[in-house]
């Protein structure tokens, strides 16, 4: 019986899927058409392709169930950038008040600071995200101890 099963998987032709949603994908797609995982070769290499498979882990940190090592993972990545625009908004204001503003570069570190609010929110999302998913768990981690 088992044999049997075996000899008719083996003459079907072997087809990729998607690593997150098991949809099938052809050999040269960059991103899922179910998903928009990214699923290509090369697609965290390409800059352009990059853009997109970022966004995707953004939204995935933002909607679906994470764990502690994602969450970690996001602190580490916006927190830098949220320090480092907000020191660029600090220096920008105070080259301003100390009437030392030089016109490009001042200015663009004001209008720098205030982008500060996009990591910031990702990170906001991503935590309530996750302390919300280790609500939804804790009644699955009790079933698993009887
Ligand atoms: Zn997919």
């Amino acid at each position: 019986m088992a044999e049997d099963i075996s000899s008719d998987t083996d003459n079907l032709p072997a087809r990729p899927v998607c690593p997150n949603c098991i949809h099938p994908i052809n050999k040269r797609d960059d991103f899922c058409p179910q998903c928009s995982a990214p699923v290509g070769l090369a697609v965290t290499i390409d800059p352009f392709k990059r853009i997109w498979a970022m966004g995707f882990l953004y939204k995935q940190a933002v909607n679906s169930r994470i764990n502690g090592f994602m969450l970690v993972g996001m602190w580490l990545i916006m927190l830098p950038l949220i320090l480092q625009m907000t020191n660029f908004f600090i220096e920008g204001m105070s080259q301003v008040l100390n009437g030392r503003a030089v016109f490009p570069s001042t200015y663009s570190r004001i209008l720098y600071g205030p982008a500060a609010i996009v990591p910031a929110l990702l990170l906001y999302k991503t935590t309530k995200n996750y302390r919300q998913s280790r609500v939804t768990q804790l009644p699955d981690e009790d079933e698993d101890d009887c």
